[in-house]
């Protein structure tokens, strides 16, 4: 029998396999307790439980969900993780510092089905999903590795969250417990490429989780040329289900705009954005483009980034111009890659 992993089971769960186990009731807040407020990471520390318990869950779960294989930059800064999983696959997570805020970008699939022209991680296509114990074991591997606490997490990693909406999902209320990680849901962020039938479902959840939506571009020419989703989900459409998650959830979607130079950073393209999200509560996010060696397109000009930023702001959209953290690491925005174990990662000196 495959090994489940322990983070990746919900409060309820972990409560329901010690009941299967026949172990008292107090069992189960301890062992939560152990992985989310101690945080050890091997059995031997949870030095309240008797050894043959211990034993016992070491047969049934795995602990190492996510094991750090080496480490570029400085985590008070911004800093890249390169995580190992139990069956040799590999993926990326990224910490980032600033002021008052620590954040963690973490991945939900080895590789992406989607194809973005400009994003590193689905260039060699999709390995699989991550597990949820996956996703809570990147986050509990930045929380050891920041120096003061984390605040925020970010589902901004490789993959499509929302294309493995099951996990995510249940990650996001794993760090969510009350008496665990306890991250608020306002603090977590899940970005999405514009897939719209989990955009549906995500407006029924009832949590207060942000929401981000990957745009990179203001008409359906361009966008389908850049992000191959929106031939099955164009503009119109996901504008529609952009909507409808306002008028249940009241939250603000953040749109997320990847500034290429001469292929979406016109005035033009400014004035069509502004128009395409005049009837919707929003703020854009200009992200400047992060080189990524398979794709020809090369990053705004500042000057240009900032007529196109202040076109938004005189048409009413509320918008920000980001800075990109990491990209000498290779860990900004799209530039997270699975590598193989033969693969060696980026030296830390690049
Ligand atoms: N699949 C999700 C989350 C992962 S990508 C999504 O598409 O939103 C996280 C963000 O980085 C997205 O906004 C994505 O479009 C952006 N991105 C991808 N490649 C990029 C690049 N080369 N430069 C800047 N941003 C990029």
């Amino acid at each position: 029998m495959a090994k489940t992993l322990i983070h990746g089971l919900t409060q309820n769960e972990l409560t329901d396999s010690c009941a299967q186990l026949d172990l008292p009731k107090y069992r189960a807040p301890q062992i939560w307790r152990w992985l989310y407020v101690q945080r050890v990471n091997d059995w031997d520390s949870m030095k309240n439980l008797p050894s043959a318990l211990r034993a016992e869950l070491a047969e049934r779960f795995l602990l190492d969900s996510a094991v750090p294989l080496s480490k570029q930059g400085e985590p008070d800064d911004t800093c890249k993780i390169l995580v190992g999983l139990h069956d040799e696959e590999q993926i990326e997570e990224v910490l980032i510092s600033a002021p008052g805020r620590r954040t963690v970008c973490i991945s939900t699939q080895v590789g992406c089905r989607f194809h973005c022209a400009f994003c590193a991680s689905g260039q060699h296509g999709f390995r699989r999903n991550l597990d949820a114990g996956e996703m809570v074991g990147q986050v509990l591997l930045a929380a050891h590795t920041f120096s003061d606490k984390l605040t925020n997490v970010v589902f901004m990693g490789m993959g499509e969250p929302l294309d493995n909406y099951d996990a995510t999902l249940k990650a996001v209320r794993i760090l969510n417990n009350k008496d665990g990680l306890n991250i608020g849901a306002r603090r977590i962020t899940i970005s999405t490429c514009g897939v719209i039938p989990p955009i549906e479902r995500l407006a029924t959840e009832g949590l207060q989780v942000e929401l981000s939506v990957s745009l990179h571009a203001p008409n359906d020419e361009l966008r389908s040329q850049l992000m191959p989703v929106n031939r099955k989900y164009p503009l119109a459409d996901l504008l529609k289900a952009c909507k409808a998650y306002f008028a249940a959830t009241k939250r603000i979607i953040t749109f997320e705009y990847t500034l290429i130079q001469g292929v979406n950073d016109r005035p033009q393209h400014a004035k069509e954005l502004a128009k395409l999200l005049s009837h919707l509560p929003s703020r854009v996010n200009l992200i400047p483009l992060s080189p990524v060696e398979e794709f020809a397109g090369q990053s705004s000009p500042q000057e240009a980034a900032e007529v196109f930023m202040n076109t938004l702001e005189q048409a009413g959209i509320n918008a920000t111009l980001r800075r990109s953290k990491g990209s000498s690491l290779k860990a900004a925005c799209g530039q997270l890659r699975f590598q193989r174990s033969s693969d060696s990662a980026v030296p830390a000196d690049e």
